[in-house]
């Protein structure tokens, strides 16, 4: 693989050059929110500037422009991501409302008092509170598979938990904390074995490698727009026809209607069934010229990139001697992020002497804080990565450091 051209890359991203207190930013922030390139804003200024209208196939020009884009868009999203076609594409909020609109449309109606959801200890938030609070509501019970010391997903552990009791299996592709990537297609797999349906988290993954859900055979999948180079306010739901088809939908209004009487509502097709209300259009044209964006970049090379700068990384922090680095060695089964504490070290403080040296890092319990509970830290510090950062950039937050030694210790 040709390496990408990182500077030509940052020329696209004015934010980059910020400068606060006379350093120029270093963004290490990208697990959180990816900036946006310059490709994407100019196509959501066009189509605020020379499109914008209310979609669901008005009579007027710009309404009939202003659907077409928001169309086509779920068409872009499909292609990425190797689903069929539009129907399989859901436009949500983020990853945290695709998560819910499957925990309340399906699970809530589904699920009863013997079922299992089954989840892993590095579930994000999104999804752990969600299945958690849906066990509650229907008496299902929620089991977590465990993870090994390194951070890993016991596969074994898996096939326990995931038995014919399990109804549905909702597992993140790659931690947000531990930059574990998980070996997704086996747990769908075992989830089918047993007939449970397979909910795969893909926030971290979709941005980052090249991601195809019919060879994962996810019943679901699920990211947000503003991790992937795209805006905030979108993100994705990817399901199966033929569960989307058979799902009430969970919210109501206007535009997702076949019929409608004073007694009686008959539903709309796919997706719009699921979207209802003026949803986020100039946020599809944006999510669409992301992608475009992303795969004139290749995904493979972003992936091997994203490998590249973790791996340097997590050996340079690792030298230092003091520092304790959570998840997997660097190799293929983890991403571009590393979560770190200094030793007697806060993270907070630590991440606070970072963004004096302008250095954009995260400090807390990045949604997972029954994780940290089992690491044992009420948090960490994160560096994640992306197609713009080098290894330079990783030079400056080890040499921060040395401050927070020396001010703490
Ligand atoms: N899942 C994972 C793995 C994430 O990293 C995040 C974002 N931190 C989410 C879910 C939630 O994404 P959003 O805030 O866009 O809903």
């Amino acid at each position: 693989l040709e390496s990408l051209d990182v500077e030509a890359i940052r020329s696209e991203f004015p934010i980059l050059e910020r400068e606060f207190d006379g350093q120029q930013v270093v963004y290490l922030d990208n697990a959180a929110t990816t900036q946006t390139p310059d490709a994407v804003v100019d196509a959501m200024s066009d189509y605020y500037r020379e499109s914008n209208a209310n979609i669901h196939r008005g009579i007027h020009h710009l309404s009939q422009e202003a659907s077409e884009a928001y169309e086509v868009a779920h068409d872009r999203v499909a292609e990425f991501i190797g689903a069929e076609g539009r129907e399989e594409v859901i436009f949500t909020k983020n990853t945290t409302e695709s998560e819910n609109l499957v925990a309340y449309a399906w699970g809530l109606n589904e699920l009863q008092a013997g079922d299992r959801i089954v989840l892993t200890e590095m579930e994000h938030h999104a999804s752990l509170v969600t299945w958690q609070q849906i066990g509650k509501r229907t008496g299902a019970d929620v089991e977590y598979i465990r993870i090994d010391e390194d951070g890993r997903l016991d596969v074994d552990h898996a096939r326990e938990l995931i038995d014919d009791d399990a109804a549905i299996v909702s597992a993140v592709h790659v931690s947000n904390t531990l930059g574990t990537v998980n070996p997704v297609s086996e747990l769908v797999d075992i989830a089918h074995e047993h007939d449970a349906l397979a909910f795969i988290d893909g926030a971290q993954a979709v941005p980052n490698r090249p991601v195809d859900v019919e060879a994962i055979d996810a019943d679901f999948y699920a990211f947000s727009g503003h991790k992937m180079a795209g805006p905030t306010g979108i993100g994705v739901l990817y399901g199966k026809e033929h569960l989307l088809e058979a799902m009430e939908p969970y919210l109501y209004g206007g535009g997702m209607i076949r019929k409608v009487t004073f007694e009686e509502t008959t539903w709309g097709d796919l997706p719009w069934k699921f979207e209802p209300g003026t949803p986020p259009i100039a946020e599809a044209v944006g999510l669409h010229a992301a992608i475009d964006w992303l795969e004139e970049i290749g995904m493979d090379r972003i992936r091997s990139h994203e490998e590249e700068i973790a791996r340097y990384a997590y050996e340079r922090l690792d030298a230092e001697g003091d520092v304790e680095i959570y998840g997997p060695e660097p190799g293929p089964d983890r991403g571009g992020l590393v979560s770190f504490n200094l030793e007697s070290v806060h993270a907070h403080d630590l991440t606070s002497i970072m963004n004096d040296h302008t250095v954009a890092v995260r400090a807390g319990d990045h949604c997972t804080q029954p994780l940290h509970d089992k690491l044992g830290v009420p948090a960490s510090t994160r560096a994640s990565f992306y197609v713009y950062n080098t290894r330079e950039e990783v030079d400056t937050l080890v040499a921060a450091l040395d401050d927070a030694r020396q001010l703490f210790a």
